[in-house]
């Protein structure tokens, strides 16, 4: 078979890609300048002694509410009914827990990259899936913030896995933040608060909801409920980090 030889016009195009890579790269660099979310140092968005100063979560985990056995305690007593399994990157501790909060409340969204390099991780163990759902934040929030964080994790893990990232639940409700409510309260808080976008089709599919951090699951049980009554059949969630 003969070589396959880029044409002029291929290479061409090549070109001015890697070149506006870079261009996007020295820009990112420029606005946001790499720095570890642990200790600060600059140069990378988290240093090895950083990282291995904390334990990524492993198998086993708890069938019911993906807490890993050997980290505990099992969350089964508040974990949702909906939720087939969760998986998460590490516990909310750390450069990771730093990451997240820079990541959300910092404008530092070219952090999604680094972050959803590690969650393509989680999600390939989950297995064979139809597609990644980020959980929505209501339109109003995000007019504020300017992005959500979940959409640019859910991209990159898409970009990364192959599964596609459908934007297919909607917010109705402006919820008070989740931080410092009791499980009972975060369950009311959320309580239909998603609900499927019109003409989404998900009949029968298997799924990952994805969102940065998960707590006592509420958020993402009232999304699976949401999912669940516009057709899929299984719904995991991925997260970067787990509380416990
Ligand atoms: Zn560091
Ligand atoms: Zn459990």
């Amino acid at each position: 078979m003969p070589p396959i030889v880029a044409t002029g016009s291929r290479r061409a195009a090549r070109a001015c890609r890697s070149g506006l890579d870079i261009v996007r790269s020295v820009a990112i660099e420029t606005v946001y300048p790499r720095r570890c979310a642990g200790c600060g140092r600059r140069g990378s968005w988290v240093c090895p002694d950083c990282r291995s100063a904390l334990t990524p979560f492993q198998p086993p985990w708890c069938d019911g509410c993906g807490v890993p056995l050997d980290v505990g305690p099992c969350r089964c007593d508040v974990a949702p009914p909906t939720i087939h399994g969760a998986r998460a990157v590490a516990p909310f501790a750390g450069w990771l827990r730093s990451a997240i909060l820079d990541f959300k409340y910092r404008d530092e969204r070219a952090r999604a990259d680094h972050l959803g390099d590690d969650l393509a991780a989680v999600v390939r163990r989950i297995g064979a899936v139809d597609a990644l759902v980020p959980v929505p934040l209501h339109p109003s929030r995000e007019r504020r913030r300017g992005y959500n964080q979940a959409a640019l994790l859910a991209a990159r893990v898409g970009t990364l896995t192959g599964s596609p990232a459908l934007d297919v639940l909607r917010r109705t409700k402006p919820t008070v933040q989740q931080v410092g409510l009791v499980a009972d309260d975060r369950r009311r808080n959320v309580r239909d608060a998603f609900s499927p976008r019109a003409g989404s089709s998900i009949d029968g599919a298997r799924l990952v909801l994805i969102d940065d951090v998960m707590t006592t699951g509420s958020t993402a049980g009232a999304c699976a409920d949401a999912l669940h009554a516009a057709g899929a059949t299984e719904v995991w969630v991925a997260t970067l980090a787990r509380e416990l």
